[in-house]
């Protein structure tokens, strides 16, 4: 009997512990998780350019990592501000309260750009390039939360664009750091910090921009080589400044005379900068070098410049993404011998995408007149009430003037109603919805889509979708843009890569607000606080072990 009992129990505490060596092994973190935003990266640059990029690169990121080729944003305005915020805080604009890259602020009737800061200074130059926070975000990020749940957790966030840096992080944190185009450094704000740290400086000293700059920009390859592109010189590309046409090579160095060296984020060497601006904080910070998971958040915002400029079809935006795969292969070969194989997680995706070229695809797409719309809304407004009640038009949404309402004695819904049967009959519109009642006239997946990019202090009362593929008339001049709801905007690649992910390729719908909550279940923390997208179970479910 005894000796029965004896190997009962002998069993029972090697059951426990087996099952505490399971817990333990599914609790093994990730040494540093780098998020790598690539801004303005279209789905179809992935396959696009396949066959030419190296082995290092995507091809690596996407054939041995995890790829949900089915990412979307869930909301309306897809712009870079609103992307940063989603990514950070797992959350939609309803909620996080970044409606869009400038809205129009009520109180004091002005733009109001998403993470300007009057209370706060520049650190590290003489300019202006530093007063910005996170101050209008409304709600915590990932990196907060890791922070939270351990101090010793190190967040870092890193971008040539301010917005690109601050909102993936948040408030929390051990510092974010952009790009001062006047003196073309690396910079923070004192809301981060008091000074810069020492490797920051030392790496502004390389005063890396003028090298860069002076090599010129010349196509990678042979340029006959580029043949899924459009030809160099088309219309509908715009030259830089100081340029005469838009062609290769383009004369960097002595463009960057009279546009300064700021310009090295419009070229793809702001890239090749971020990285080893990333790669100097990497070693100055100690990331990825204990047991407490570092996040370190990367964005690369040149492929947006370089994008608005000259398209999505152009030899420019080619050359951008064999130049970017040749620095992402570089990161990850970094990363590799500094914090270790599988010791780290990346997750690469985009804050949006872009739209093609309506003077280029010379299909339906036309260029939208918003100048035109708000006067005809104001002489219709004139018409109907004897009164202007239009405030201001901005991102495809219209404030009403409450004061003139009220002091007109008007009926709030039914001005809305008169004014979004206006909108409607607007050659060039083909969704309009009034949020905040729930009512809108158009497609349901659309529809979604305003709701959830609607905040109830910061939106327009009125929101319109101008139709698919068709852009401002800004864009008149060339270039492209974003901001839409439909998919060349909200469509993005999706990879999870390395810590013991397993490859595979997943067509299931996927929300980019459930990144951060897919992180945070990772590391069995928390969610962001104002988290509404949930843990991606096919990735999760992909690498469980029990
Ligand atoms: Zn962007
Ligand atoms: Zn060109
Ligand atoms: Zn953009």
């Amino acid at each position: 009997m005894k000796s029965i009992s004896k190997q009962i129990s002998f069993a029972l505490i090697l059951c426990l512990f087996s099952s505490i060596s399971v817990t333990a092994q599914n609790q093994k973190h990730p040494k540093l998780i780098v998020l790598l935003t690539i801004d303005q990266l279209r789905y179809d640059y992935i396959s696009k350019y396949w066959a030419r990029y190296g082995d290092g690169g995507f091809k690596k990121l996407v054939s041995e990592g995890f790829y949900q080729a089915n990412t979307h944003f869930s909301y309306m305005p897809t712009f870079t501000g609103v992307g940063h915020a989603t990514l950070g805080t797992g959350t939609t604009p309803a909620i996080h309260g970044i409606a869009a890259n400038n809205w129009y602020d009520r109180v004091s009737k002005k733009k109001m750009y998403c993470v300007s800061d009057e209370e706060v200074n520049t650190i590290g130059s003489k300019s202006d390039a530093g007063k910005y926070s996170p101050k209008n975000l409304r709600s915590s990020t990932f990196a907060e939360q890791l922070k939270m749940a351990n101090s010793a957790s190190k967040t870092i966030g890193i971008a040539i664009k301010d917005r690109g840096a601050i909102l993936p992080v948040g408030h929390f944190t051990d510092g974010a750091y952009w790009f001062d185009s006047d003196e073309a450094k690396f910079i923070t704000s004192s809301f981060y910090r008091s000074e810069l740290p020492k490797w920051a400086n030392e790496f502004n000293q390389l005063n890396l921009p003028k090298k860069y700059l002076d090599q010129d920009w010349n196509t990678l390859y042979p340029i006959e080589t580029y043949t899924v592109s459009t030809a160099d010189d088309v219309p509908f590309e715009k030259a830089y400044k100081g340029e005469e046409k838009p062609v290769f090579p383009h004369k960097t160095k002595e463009l960057s005379k009279a546009n300064g060296l700021g310009m090295v984020k419009n070229t793809p060497y702001g890239n090749t900068f971020t990285v080893e601006f990333a790669k100097k904080a990497i070693i100055g910070e100690d990331l990825g070098k204990d047991k407490f998971t570092d996040f370190l958040s990367i964005s690369f915002s040149s492929t947006d410049y370089i994008g608005h400029q000259f398209g999505p079809h152009s030899i420019e935006i080619e050359d951008t993404y064999l130049r970017l795969d040749q620095d992402l292969a570089n990161l990850i070969q970094f990363l590799e011998t500094q914090v270790g194989q599988n010791e780290f997680l990346i997750v690469l995706t985009s804050d949006h995408g872009a739209a093609d070229i309506p003077a280029h695809v010379n299909g339906s797409a036309q260029y939208f007149k918003n100048e035109e719309l708000k006067k005809e809304l104001e002489e219709y407004s004139e018409l109907l009430y004897q009164v202007n009640l239009i405030e201001a038009i901005a991102n495809e949404q219209v404030y009403i003037d409450y004061e003139q309402l009220n002091a007109n004695n008007l009926d709030f819904s039914e001005v809305k109603s008169s004014f979004m049967e206006f909108l409607k009959l607007t050659e060039g519109i083909v969704v309009v919805s009034d949020p905040a009642n729930n009512w809108c006239i158009g497609e349901k997946t659309i529809c979604e889509r305003i709701a959830n990019g609607y905040h109830s202090k910061r939106s327009g009362d009125l929101f319109f979708v101008i139709e698919p593929g068709w852009l401002g008339s800004y864009n008149e001049k060339g270039g492209t843009t974003h901001g839409s709801p439909f998919s060349y905007d909200t469509h993005v690649p999706l990879i999870w890569y390395g810590f013991n992910t397993k490859a595979g390729i997943d067509y299931t719908l996927t929300s980019i607000k459930d990144i951060a909550p897919t992180l945070s279940t990772l590391l069995g923390i928390s969610s962001p606080n104002g988290a509404t997208g949930m843990p991606i179970s096919n990735f999760l479910n992909s690498r469980a072990t029990r």
